[in-house]
């Protein structure tokens, strides 16, 4: 659509990151917005009629994992990033946890230039914090941000002492980067394969303590001695305790959770075995609705799926042999609408804030935002819209999901990124759209 025009015609706009939410039509030209307001006159080369929709940035995943390179019968960056945008998003961001790692400056360029010939929407890319993922050797934070790095993580492969989480704190702060930590006390959990309680006792499988992420935040919490708030992000928080730590940190760090801990509790792997083992593992109703609480009072800000997908033949492993992780790009929309706007009775534009602005914001990214000169990265979805996850027909390779044959709301109408249409009623344009990375 570059160097066209598309208008998107009489939906609701909702931006979270101005406080638009009006009736107005969108103007895309040459990849970015043009004009938003009422009735804009002149006809464009394209039309979306968005009458009783709802016209939003492009939702924001901060944590993927898209398993290129090293794991390719896992997911690829083209099925991965066609998984997102079919999912409402138009940018993810990849955890380094891959083989090669993005652990230099070569191979961050390597990683790019994958992204660059086959992802379907944008990709940020999250540096490794440790040379090859060894969890001993810090990566050098300064050149990885120079390489385009929108972040480091110690996600699948943490940090294990203090002085290593104090040193990385310190080159995130002199770099201008962010940590995302994976927040989990390996002797509480090590062997864990769900949440410590009644039903691991009655599987007989070894359970994760429920103080395992708390332990964990008070280590980075006493990691942390510079002035004002650490350059810190934590991943996937999990439970209650973890969300009262949060509020009671001072200029403490940002913070996620992703859509199935805010619907699902522990039970959930009775009924669906290893599609519902991930890490960190579900926990009880009482960490589910803390979490609820959490994200509407804004002491969690963002949502982001942990996007996992492994084979069908790895996850019939079983609970304790199959690995950690669920498929969520297809699915967050609508278990995130479910559990905040039905469960939780957050209006619709907060709700958006955690997919769309809150992230962009906490990585400095400009998309998420809806307003002249911005990237035109928009997903146009009907909210009142009912649809039935069927995992077969996922674009990703993982069908790895609790979800499977769920009712949901929100049906996505049309994805737009960087002003191509790149989904639509239709399903997939014919060709990827080029130059967004
Ligand atoms: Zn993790």
């Amino acid at each position: 659509m570059t160097g066209s025009t598309l208008t998107i015609r009489g939906g609701r706009v909702i931006c979270p990151g101005t406080g638009r939410d009006e009736r107005a039509d969108v103007l895309v030209q040459d990849g970015r917005i043009a004009a938003v307001g009422a009735d804009i006159a002149g006809a464009a080369d394209a039309t979306i009629n968005a009458t009783g929709l709802v016209v939003c940035p492009g939702l924001i995943d901060l944590h993927v994992h898209l398993r290129e390179p090293g794991a390719e019968h896992k997911e690829t960056i083209a099925s991965g990033t066609r998984a997102a945008i079919r999912g409402g998003f138009t940018t993810v961001c990849a955890m380094p946890n891959t083989t090669p790692a993005p652990d230099s400056a070569k191979s961050v360029a390597a990683i790019s230039a994958r992204i660059e010939r086959s992802a379907w929407c944008r990709v940020g890319v999250i540096g490794a914090a440790t040379a090859r993922n060894d969890r001993e050797t810090l990566t050098d934070f300064a050149a990885l941000r120079d390489a385009g790095c929108v972040a480091v993580s110690d996600d699948a492969f943490m940090l294990r002492t203090r002085e290593q989480r104090r040193e990385a704190l310190h080159r995130c702060a002199e770099a201008g980067l962010l940590f995302i930590a994976h927040a989990e006390a390996e002797e509480l959990s090590a062997g864990g394969v769900m949440h410590e309680g009644v039903l691991s006792r009655e599987l007989g499988v070894r359970g994760q303590h429920p103080e395992t992420e708390l332990r964990a935040l008070e280590e980075w919490r006493e990691a942390w001695d510079g002035p004002g708030r650490p350059p810190l992000h934590i991943a996937h928080l999990s439970t209650a305790a973890g969300v009262a730590l949060l509020r009671d940190w001072t200029d403490g760090p940002t913070a996620e959770t992703a859509p199935h801990y805010l619907t699902l509790t522990d039970m959930a792997v009775g009924l669906h075995g290893a599609n519902a083992k991930m890490n960190p593992p579900l926990r009880t109703e009482a960490d589910r609705v803390a979490l609820l609480e959490a994200v509407r009072d804004g002491v969690v800000g963002i949502v982001a799926t942990d996007h996992a997908p492994h084979t069908i033949e790895e996850k019939l492993a079983g609970l304790t042999d199959s690995p950690f992780g669920i498929v969520g790009l297809e699915t967050a929309l609508g278990v995130t609408l479910a559990a905040l706007c039905d469960d939780a009775g957050m209006a619709l534009p907060e709700v958006l804030r955690t997919l769309t602005s809150a992230p962009a914001k906490l990585l400095g990214l400009p998309q998420g935002r809806i307003e002249v000169g911005a990237p035109a990265d928009l997903l146009v979805f009907d909210p009142e819209a009912i649809w039935w996850v069927d995992a077969g027909e996922f674009e990703s390779r993982g069908r790895n999901t609790p979800f499977d044959g769920w009712e949901l709301p929100g049906v996505v109408a049309a994805v737009i990124a960087g002003g191509n249409v790149v989904y639509g009623r239709e399903g997939f344009a014919h060709v990827r759209p080029e130059g967004l990375n």
